[in-house]
């Protein structure tokens, strides 16, 4: 089951960077999947990596983006702050109805 949800990902994702990574203007080096207990992905900002948790796989597509957007926008800010919000709120603006679906994990 574990690689059919992988698998599900893996077939997402590279159209949502398509879209996103020009509008966001930011390239990320490297992409993954994995398991995460506590967050639904995560950012390696120095590396430009990415990584997102297989349970999004369980959730619509929307999440899915919503954390990948998340993501690519900590290529422009680290931190949680309102710089980063109005970042989001610009992209996505039905941000909080998919992190509303994914808590109460944190997101970060
Ligand atoms: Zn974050």
């Amino acid at each position: 089951m574990n690689q059919w949800y992988r698998d599900r990902l893996k077939a997402e994702i590279p159209g949502l960077l398509d879209y996103w990574q020009p509008k966001i203007n930011q390239q990320v080096s490297d992409w993954g999947i994995k398991k995460m207990k506590t967050r639904w992905g995560s950012c390696n900002i120095s590396e430009r990596r990415i990584w997102l948790n297989l349970e999004l796989a369980k959730y619509p597509i929307e999440c899915l983006e919503y954390v990948l957007v998340h993501e690519l926008v900590h290529l422009l800010e680290r931190y949680h702050n309102d710089r980063f919000k109005a970042y989001m709120n610009q992209l996505l603006p039905h941000w909080s109805h998919c992190h509303n679906l994914l808590n109460p994990k944190p997101n970060r």
